[in-house]
């Protein structure tokens, strides 16, 4: 781990921006706040083991946004500040993907060469709102998202052109129109420009298709460790059903169908869904089925009609999970819960009431998958207890110290 990196980093916009909240820390001294973070909130709940962090923890985040804007007559791009509604220059931010980085400098040079005016948020003209760049990790397939105001591409071919002669590992070019009136939300129409309109990427020897919606973990090389974590959390002998809610693209839950009987997946986005149906196809899944909806219907459904689950991994959004989808977990009384978090106090009460509930947190793994940042993400396998087990174990002092 990399233990030794000092902290300050010589970020110039570390204060404008505001990402990086932790970044006046050494980043031994980030892990070491995040581990007591994560004992404060859920040691109540079970041993949290020690935060697995990054051998380099830099030029991570292979999605990379930022929104453009003109600034004393130059074309500018950065991080966009909702309560004032400006952009934050930002040159050379130190987690984002370095080619995702070059590419948006380039085009700040073309958005001027063409004379394409950045969209103005307070007066409603110009025609470029922001790019969205995502990077496969492994594959290093790349996709440039160009979010407009309106449907009408002056000069796009040529525009097209200059950018895939200046960047040939682009591999795609989608145009999205969004008339919203909150910036980096994309729009609902895609027109590809170039390639396939999606790129792919892989974790461990599964090939996954992302389109400009579908959420996909930011950070692939710390992601490919969570995810293996959730799988043996899961311990599958390969007569299981497992269900994956809050599927997103499926990454999981056919990750997972390679050892299990079977493999049920529910995720709202219509999108995801989608891609998560064509991830099964490519990685010859037969045992995996997709559903589009809340997952705390579905599952009300499944349980109200007495279907039986072994194991439930569940990766809800920061928001955590709701009532309804984990009391019929419950119902379900699967052996194993596998719960993916990226917001320990969400997941601090859904821990509660799952204890509450008979299932024990047996393992809690934390990862940083957001070095710098206030994030962090955790594993829990929660397993189910025999009725006289229920009492809960109260904080440990001894958990306090371990960091
Ligand atoms: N497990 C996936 C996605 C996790 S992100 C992965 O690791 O890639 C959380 C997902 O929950 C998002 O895809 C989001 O669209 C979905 N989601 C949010 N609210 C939901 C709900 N009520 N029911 C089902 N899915 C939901």
């Amino acid at each position: 781990m990399a233990k030794n990196i000092k902290k300050g980093n010589g970020c110039p916009v570390y204060k404008k921006c505001g990402g990086c909240q932790l970044q006046n820390l050494t980043y031994d001294m980030q892990l070491k706040h995040k581990q007591v973070r994560c004992i404060k909130l859920l040691g109540r709940a079970g041993h949290v083991d020690e935060i697995i962090g990054m051998e380099n923890p830099y030029n991570y985040r292979c999605k990379v946004q930022s929104a453009f804007a003109t600034i004393r007559g130059n074309v500018t791009s950065g991080v966009f500040q909702s309560s004032t509604k400006r952009v934050v220059p930002v040159d050379n931010c130190m987690l984002e993907d370095k080619v995702a980085s070059e590419i948006v400098l380039t085009l700040r040079k073309l958005l001027k060469s063409f004379k394409i005016k950045p969209y103005d948020m307070e007066t409603g003209a110009g025609f470029m709102r922001y790019v969205q760049i995502r990077r496969g990790f492994y594959t290093g397939q790349v996709m440039v998202v160009l979010v407009t105001a309106s449907e009408q591409f002056p000069s796009v071919t040529s525009f097209v052109n200059a950018l895939i002669g200046r960047h040939p590992e682009i591999t795609t070019v989608v145009q999205n129109v969004s008339k919203k009136s909150v910036n980096l939300v994309l729009g609902e129409k895609n027109i590809t420009l170039y390639g396939d309109g999606y790129i792919e990427d892989t974790i461990d020897g599964c090939r996954f298709r992302i389109s400009p919606k579908s959420f996909y973990q930011v950070n692939p090389q710390m992601t490919t460790l969570l995810y293996a974590k959730a799988i043996e959390f899961m311990g599958l002998t390969g007569s299981e059903t497992v269900i994956d809610a809050y599927c997103g693209t499926g990454t999981i839950g056919i990750l997972a169908s390679r050892n299990a009987g079977r493999v049920i997946g529910v995720e709202l986005n219509k999108d995801a869904v989608r891609d998560a149906k064509e991830n099964a196809r490519l990685n010859n899944c037969d045992n995996i089925e997709f559903f589009a909806g809340d997952a705390g219907e579905f599952m009300v459904e499944m349980a109200s009609k007495g279907k039986k689950a072994d194991v439930v991994i569940m990766d809800p959004p920061r928001a955590g999970s709701d009532i309804k989808f984990m009391r019929s977990v419950v119902k379900l009384n699967p052996e194993r819960v596998v719960y993916v978090s990226c917001n320990p106090e969400t997941l601090s009460h859904d821990l509660t009431y799952f204890g509450q509930n008979g299932y024990a947190a047996k393992k809690i793994q934390p990862y940083d998958l957001f070095p710098h940042t206030g994030h962090c993400e955790c594993v829990v396998l929660l397993s189910r207890e025999k009725a006289d087990d229920y009492a809960r174990v109260s904080v440990k002092t001894k958990d306090l110290k371990q960091v």
